[in-house]
């Protein structure tokens, strides 16, 4: 069977997606979770495009040891420069480099005639293979690109160096035809394509990005480019579970195989929905709440006399366990070490106290622990906001049909000072958080509120989700508890923390030796 390099960008066009802006701590959980999902390459972002950027790809690079980590790069010395600099202590250094090749792009944002793209695109490649050991090159949109043009450039680029040929539809405008039909064309007419891989990276805007990319391996592509979850620019990229799956459950069609675990998929999929706020439909395919569920009778009655008559995909292939009870209140702290280390996690002394105290916590209040409750503790304490600037430390809710809500909260700054406040609103959340709003003695504005439960059960834990416009800057906040009050008043403190973060972060010396 044919290997099929998976190349995923959750991290940088994923992190694109509109209202996505993920912190530090959490691209590195999600870069070691895609570690063990043994994807070949993660993009862990753009370096040149922010000191933000710069120090997640970088720490990312040089904690991932399972597989390459790579940069996007625009076709400048100095963003080359940045990307070397973010990647080099990394164990497989890679850069990823690219222009735009369409005739629209070239005219009307390059302003370069097509000779002229040819010499920026050699003479990147050519700069940086004095450095990188792995270099692949990109055609911006080169779906709608002239073929004896891409042909051309493709056969320079890999004489400067390029191992790896990204051919993307980056509007999401191709078919699954179309597509295969440029793959077939570069295969035979690039004279050195001997020397590259053919990579594909699709968009989803007319729906067809999963396709397209099943197309495009199956006419030469030894690459596939997608993200967790299908997210990204506009509609999103291709699903990486899907792609995935369909090559394995029809490996008879494809006869093509890659490296992942399947079984880390689920649990990849939920860690990426729950850091990003974007929920995965119930419908969709391989990850979806219903994506194994048979409600008609007549599938009832035949998965029970035989589960292949409607069911091609087993939940346990990707990870998806019955939510069966992990733990209880007299659980010890060694057998929560077990468990946690049974879920792929290592943890030091430190860090158990710290997980265990929050574990007892919840043991207190909620019968049956489960491994969704694990997982979201555990995500909890793993993906703190590096400094907490405001800590909720008592709060109270007056709340009765006759009389109007009011909210008294107690909060500790990081400079030892307790504040409290109290506000009244037209329901419990609102006033919680018109009392908080008082303390930080600053508008704040709620763009989104979004409340669901970790599991199933009238115990289950709450988890709230925010997004607010701060001091001029948009971000999103969570905050998970028992009670939905305390859950709701700590994503909206987790929100104001994670923008005094990005505040004192783009301050640092940083930014000054990027350029
Ligand atoms: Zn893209």
């Amino acid at each position: 069977m044919r290997k099929i390099n998976v190349f995923d960008t959750t991290l940088r066009d994923g992190e694109q997606s509109a209202g996505v802006n993920l912190n530090f701590e959490e691209k590195l959980e999600i870069a070691k979770q895609l570690e063990r999902l043994n994807v070949d390459i993660i993009e862990a972002g753009f370096p040149a495009s922010s000191p933000g950027d710069f120090r997640s790809v970088k720490a990312i690079a040089e904690t991932i040891k399972g597989c390459s980590v790579t940069g996007l790069s625009r076709s400048v010395q100095s963003d080359i420069d940045t990307t070397w600099a973010a990647l080099k202590g990394g164990v497989e250094p890679r850069l990823h480099v690219f222009i735009a090749t369409s005739p629209i792009h070239m005219t009307y944002k390059l302003k370069k005639t097509p000779d002229e793209v040819i010499e920026t695109a050699v003479q990147s490649v050519r700069y940086a293979a004095k450095f990188f050991p792995h270099i692949q090159w990109s055609a911006e949109d080169a779906c709608r690109s002239d073929l004896k043009f891409l042909v051309k450039i493709v056969e320079q680029v890999i004489d400067a160096g390029a191992s790896v040929i990204n051919i993307p539809d980056t509007v999401g405008y191709i078919t699954p035809h179309e597509i295969g039909h440029i793959f077939s064309y570069l295969k035979e007419n690039v004279r050195n394509i001997d020397r590259a891989i053919l990579s594909t990276h699709c968009h989803d805007d007319l729906g067809m990005a999963v396709a397209n990319s099943l197309s495009a391996i199956e006419h030469g592509a030894g690459q596939v480019e997608c993200t967790i979850n299908g997210i990204g620019e506009r509609a999103g990229n291709a699903s990486l579970e899907e792609i995935a799956v369909a090559l394995r459950i029809r490996h008879d069609y494809y006869n093509a195989e890659t490296r992942l675990k399947l079984n880390e998929i689920k649990r990849t999929s939920s860690l990426v929905s729950k850091l990003t706020g974007m929920v995965v439909p119930n419908n969709k395919a391989v990850v979806g709440a219903n994506a194994f569920a048979h409600e008609s009778g007549i599938h009832q009655d035949g998965v029970l006399k035989e589960k292949t008559t409607y069911e091609i995909i087993t939940p346990e292939l990707v990870g998806v366990s019955s939510n069966r009870m992990v733990l209880g209140k007299h659980s010890g702290r060694h057998a929560f070490k077990e468990k946690i280390k049974e879920l792929g996690h290592t943890v030091n002394d430190e860090e158990l106290s710290r997980l265990f105290n929050a574990f007892k916590d919840l043991a207190d209040k909620k019968k049956d622990i489960t491994e969704e409750d694990l997982f979201a503790i555990l995500t909890e304490e793993r993906v703190a906001t590096s400094v907490a600037y405001y800590k909720v430390q008592q709060l109270q809710v007056n709340y009765g049909t006759n009389n109007i809500p009011t909210a008294t909260i107690t909060m500790t700054t990081l400079d030892g000072k307790e504040l409290q406040e109290a506000a009244t609103g037209s329901g419990s959340v609102e006033a919680i958080y018109n009392t908080l709003e008082r303390m930080i003695n600053s508008p704040v504005k709620l763009l989104d509120y979004r409340i669901q439960s970790v599991s199933g059960g009238r115990d289950a834990l709450a988890e709230v989700y925010v997004k607010i416009r701060y001091e001029e800057l948009e971000t999103s906040g969570r905050g998970t508890a028992h009670d939905v009050l305390e859950a709701s008043a700590k994503a909206y403190v987790n929100a104001i923390n994670r923008v005094m973060n990005r505040k004192q972060k783009d301050e640092l010396p940083e930014k000054i030796h990027l350029s």
